[in-house]
């Protein structure tokens, strides 16, 4: 058979590999312990946290869909992280971009300051910045695109082609694009990691994660680091997120389409300052999102007109937008990163960062879009009308 679609891939995921029954739909197992079927004759399965089957079945849906060689579905995003950080040792550098998910930051710099490997924070679209970092042949070069809240994006290829010079490891966080719209082992990335808990289960119902490798043995590596640390994920986590992984590609297509008429309308409001989204000809990384992404997503985030009390205005006003962190559910959510998701940064260096106190994030989830831009359109007139 010809290469499967990503499509059929995420539909099929384990989809008719019952032989004992025959269900339609793969069993889920719970149990946390397998017979050996004799003396010294072990099954391939022997105990839930080393492998399940039914996180098998996830991490081999992920890994064809990413395009790549092995699959580990760890219990979180943030323990995916931990996992691939073992192949660091006290004397390797971590480099990491300067506006990388907040509990990543955290751990990475907690586990630093302890001296488990040194840190590098970069500005990855400053030339020199970059160039002066890499000087210092970081063993793992991380990279997060599009970032969270301002939706910058970094070159997937040109930083590996550069990491790879020196043999560094390169790691891409795809939780905001999934691999529908963005496959980071096909640009040089050695290893892709995903929050499952965002897009890929999608619902909003479950926390887990995933790594992905380009290489058959760093994969077979990593997985015997979450056996080995414990941070692989259960059976019915796997379970829920093969589930909602089924219909990414479906909801990922009107998640965009919503998204890109939000945008649109909320360019167009006098209670809107700037609106971040690649998917504009005036993002200044439009044609890099055009290169390397295959959709622009539906995250974006915009500045209103005023400052923190038009803000509290808009969240007070808004209905069909949950005030919430997290993002990538069937649910629009609505964050105002300068109490929620960057709160803990010092307000002169978020608002250097380009997180103003106006600034607004959306996860544009699926409800018919002309209510959502109907909703923000009354929340916008009262921001307005407070000036
Ligand atoms: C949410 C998130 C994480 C952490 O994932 P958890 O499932 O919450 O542990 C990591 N990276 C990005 C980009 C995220 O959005």
């Amino acid at each position: 058979m010809s290469k499967l679609g990503q499509q059929t891939i995420a539909v099929r995921g384990g989809i008719d590999t019952d032989t004992q029954h025959g269900a339609v739909v793969p069993p889920i197992y719970l149990s946390s312990n397998y017979t050996f079927k004799g003396y010294d004759q072990p099954r391939e399965y022997d105990y839930a946290r080393r492998g399940n089957p039914t996180r098998s079945q996830f991490a081999q849906a992920l890994a064809e869909l990413e395009e790549g060689a092995f699959g580990v579905i760890t219990s979180t995003g943030l323990s995916a992280i931990t996992t691939i950080i073992q192949l660091l040792s006290p004397q390797d550098t971590l480099l990491i971009p300067h506006d990388c998910y907040g509990g990543s930051y955290r751990m990475f710099d907690h586990l630093a300051r302890r001296g488990l490997f040194k840190l590098q924070v970069v500005d990855q679209n400053d030339e020199d910045a970059l160039s002066a970092a890499l000087t210092h042949q970081p063993k793992m070069v991380w990279i997060e695109t599009p970032s969270n809240p301002l939706l910058r994006l970094v070159d997937i290829k040109s930083l590996a082609t550069k990491a790879k010079s020196f043999g560094a490891y390169v790691v891409v966080d795809n939780t905001f694009l999934t691999p529908i719209l963005q496959q980071p082992l096909k640009l040089g990335a050695d290893i892709v990691l995903h929050s499952c808990t965002k897009y890929i289960n999608g619902h909003s119902d479950v926390v887990a994660g995933a790594i992905i490798t380009k290489d058959h043995q760093l994969g077979v590596d990593l997985d015997w680091w979450a056996n080995c640390i414990g941070t692989t994920g259960s059976a019915f986590d796997s379970y829920m997120a093969m589930r909602g992984l089924r219909t990414l590609p479906v909801r990922l297509r009107q998640h965009q389409e919503s998204a890109a008429k939000i945008a649109e309308f909320l360019q167009s409001h006098p209670a809107v300052e700037k609106v971040n989204y690649p998917g504009f000809d005036s993002h200044p990384q439009h044609a890099l999102a055009l290169s390397q992404q295959t959709g622009f997503g539906a995250m974006l985030s915009f500045d209103l007109v005023g400052d923190i009390e038009q803000s509290q205005i808009f969240v007070q006003e808004i209905k069909l937008f949950c005030l919430a962190e997290s993002l990538g559910g069937v649910e629009s959510l609505v964050a105002h990163p300068a109490t929620m998701t960057h709160a803990g940064m010092e307000e002169s260096a978020r608002i250097t960062a380009g997180i103003s106190n106006s600034l607004m994030r959306l996860s544009v989830g699926l409800e018919s879009v002309e209510d959502l831009v109907s909703d923000l359109s009354q929340s916008l007139d009262a921001v307005l009308a407070s000036i």
